[in-house]
């Protein structure tokens, strides 16, 4: 395979990953695993939350594509290497951005942050498990680009 094509590999797992997580986070975690991402929505004292279950297990998934596919260097590298990078993002804009759980960003001028910042936080406005709105992260409404 070329440079290109495991560009490729590693872009449409970045992308898949913000379809699949929009999908699993409004289906699932909004369904039968509420009883787990509702400690996200219905704060607690502590630092950590029963839903970093989640970025645990996507992890996990991810660190299994790159090893099996490290052995022959193949596809599932790449796939690997695409939800690592989708984890990290998700990491920085979730976690330290929109929850400042580190004080790494303060404050962005970025439009396309802050629309998120927006889109995010009415996702939050909702502290059960129905109704809500704005599943995914980094693909979001227009109505939050004002
Ligand atoms: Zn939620
Ligand atoms: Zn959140």
């Amino acid at each position: 395979m070329t440079i290109f094509g495991n560009a490729l590999i590693l872009l449409c797992a970045f992308v898949a990953m913000e379809i699949f997580s929009g999908l699993f986070h409004k289906y699932l975690m909004h369904g039968i695993l509420w009883r787990i991402h509702k400690t996200h929505h219905q704060k607690g004292k502590g630092y950590f939350e029963l839903n970093d279950l989640f970025s645990f297990s996507f992890g996990v998934i991810a660190t299994a594509f790159v090893l099996r596919g490290a052995a022959e260097f193949d596809w599932r590298f790449w796939v690997g290497c695409g939800i690592i990078a989708y984890g990290l993002v998700y990491f920085v804009v979730h976690d330290v951005f929109i929850h400042r759980r580190l004080r790494w960003i303060e404050k962005s001028n970025l439009r396309y942050l802050q629309a998120l910042r927006r889109a995010h936080k009415a996702h939050h406005a909702y502290t059960d498990k129905e109704p809500g709105e704005e599943y995914g992260l980094l693909w979001i409404g227009k109505k939050y680009w004002r």
